[in-house]
């Protein structure tokens, strides 16, 4: 075994470790197409090869903070990682490493307590003060829509009133993936550009539960209050997490009394309403209630598409209408859940090196939504039948008895009979204008067949199969 075979394994030992923490579409979608390229151990510069740029920048973004704790474990601390990347210029394949490697500190988040004491001592703010505020979750990226009006203009008007106290605390709750944490980053950065010398701060409930343990075990608990209560605008994500934690509840309590009766900013966000909430303190729940609950909605269809349609456009990608329209319709739950579908895309298309096209969205939507439940139409049990037989729709609109038109027939009324609630005279009407009694027939017809015949067995199965995803 080679030396470069021995970092090559210890490559795939790091792929089991990600898998191991990664939701499997995830992993699929991004991991399984990089492979190992080289390891010097020299200067600890690790290469993978990656099918395009859009995989580097998207683990970049996304896992960069997992696959650092892979690789460290392998590598030793030092490693740096690189991609490597087709390129294809003027059809010329050559490869491309990225000058930059992939910087592991961005998605770790920092210890925003570790600065207290050095840094904010006195009152005057300090320049290097960290809001931790995630830089792409901007106002200019988010788009605008029926769902989120309320929060997004209160939060507006926070940022340009400073005296604003109205709404104070700003709570803000809605189903996962509806945009809370990309709004209070909005909230934040635009208070930041207008009143520059805010100490504006933003964590999650979790990362403030860790301090605070961590506080408490190292006996600095009144450090870690003094900090807090320094902050002008204090932005805690997913407040839910502090629910069944009494002793975090409690200091959160404090902070939160102390910064409210100062004229001092907070703004939550939450996955249920203040009154849903379990295992909270009545004391911190009415607290919550004070200012102004505002819920983001689940995006409605015009905001769908809008944020699609921005997405695709900032990335210069190539999708067609149909397949945005598509998304649109079946994708409906959460933003994250469209962007999700939309990376799938892209990243099929660019493994498979082939045009993202609606079978392939069809694909794409059927693993990550659950469209069983949706209503098949007769439409569509036309297009798939004709697909799948090689026969036009015109053909089985017509009056032909071709052989393999009569069977596409035939199938397209059983799967309608199967799959929708239309009676046989309206299947018939809807298929070419058939009466009831050859609906009926046809039914009877496949029915009996796919019992004996397994070539149209499979037909049959394989057109369903295609109908569900
Ligand atoms: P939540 O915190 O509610 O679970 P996020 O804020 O993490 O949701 O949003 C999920 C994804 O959807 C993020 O990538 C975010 O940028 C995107 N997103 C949500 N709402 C919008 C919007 N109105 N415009 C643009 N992107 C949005
Ligand atoms: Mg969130």
């Amino acid at each position: 075994m080679t030396q470069q075979d021995e970092y090559k394994l210890k490559w795939q030992c790091c792929l089991k470790f990600i898998k191991n923490n990664l939701k499997d579409d995830h992993y699929k979608t991004w991991f399984e197409p990089l492979s190992f390229y080289t390891y010097n151990s020299q200067t600890c510069e690790l290469v993978i090869n990656a099918p395009s740029s859009y995989f580097s920048e998207h683990i970049r973004a996304h896992f960069s903070a997992l696959t650092y704790v892979a690789l460290r474990k392998e590598y030793g601390n030092t490693v740096k990682l690189y991609f490597r990347q087709l390129t294809d210029s003027e059809n010329n394949l050559t490869s491309e490493v990225e000058s930059a490697p992939v910087s592991p500190a961005k998605n770790v988040p920092q210890h925003p307590a570790n600065q207290a004491p050095t840094t904010l001592q006195s009152h005057a703010p300090s320049p290097e003060f960290d809001s931790h505020l995630i830089d792409e979750y901007s106002f200019e990226n988010f788009i605008e829509g029926t769902s989120n009006v309320l929060p997004r203009s209160v939060g507006m008007s926070i940022a340009t009133n400073p005296k604003q106290m109205t709404f104070n605390p700003l709570f803000i709750f809605g189903h996962s993936g509806v945009g809370k944490t990309h709004l209070v980053n909005a909230i934040g950065h635009a208070i930041k550009e207008l009143q520059p010398e805010k100490r504006v701060l933003y964590l999650s409930a979790h990362l403030f539960q860790v301090q605070y343990i961590d506080s408490c075990i190292k006996k600095t608990v009144n450090d870690f209050i003094r900090f807090y209560q320094q902050i002008d605008v204090l932005i805690i994500d997913d407040v839910q997490e502090f629910a069944s934690h009494t002793s975090t509840q409690d200091t959160f309590f404090h902070i939160f009394n102390h910064l409210k009766a100062n004229g001092k900013h907070i703004i939550l966000t939450c996955d249920r309403p203040p009154t849903e909430l379990q295992g909270m303190h009545d004391r911190l729940i009415t607290r919550f209630k004070w200012g102004l609950l505002a819920e983001l909605q689940q995006p409605d269809e015009t905001l769908r598409r809008g944020i699609l349609v921005n997405k695709v456009h900032r990335n210069g990608l190539h999708i067609p209408n149909d397949v945005i329209e598509y998304i649109t319709q079946n994708v409906t739950e959460s933003v994250r859940e469209l962007e999700g579908v939309l990376n799938s895309l892209m990243a099929h298309s660019i493994v498979y090196n082939c045009d993202v096209d609606i079978n392939m969205a069809r694909r794409v939507v059927g693993h990550a939504v659950n469209v069983e439940n949706k209503p098949i139409t007769i439409d569509q049990i036309l297009e798939h039948a004709c697909e799948k037989s090689n026969v036009s729709k015109e053909d089985i609109f017509s009056s032909t008895r071709k052989a393999s038109v009569v069977q596409a027939r035939q199938i397209a009324m059983y799967l309608a009979q199967k799959h929708t609630n239309l009676s046989t005279s309206k299947i018939g009407a809807l298929i070419g204008q058939r009466n009831h009694t050859t609906v009926i027939h046809s039914v009877r017809s496949i029915t009996d067949r796919i019992t004996t015949d397994k070539k149209l067995n499979d037909l049959v199965s394989e057109i369903e199969a295609s109908l569900k995803r």
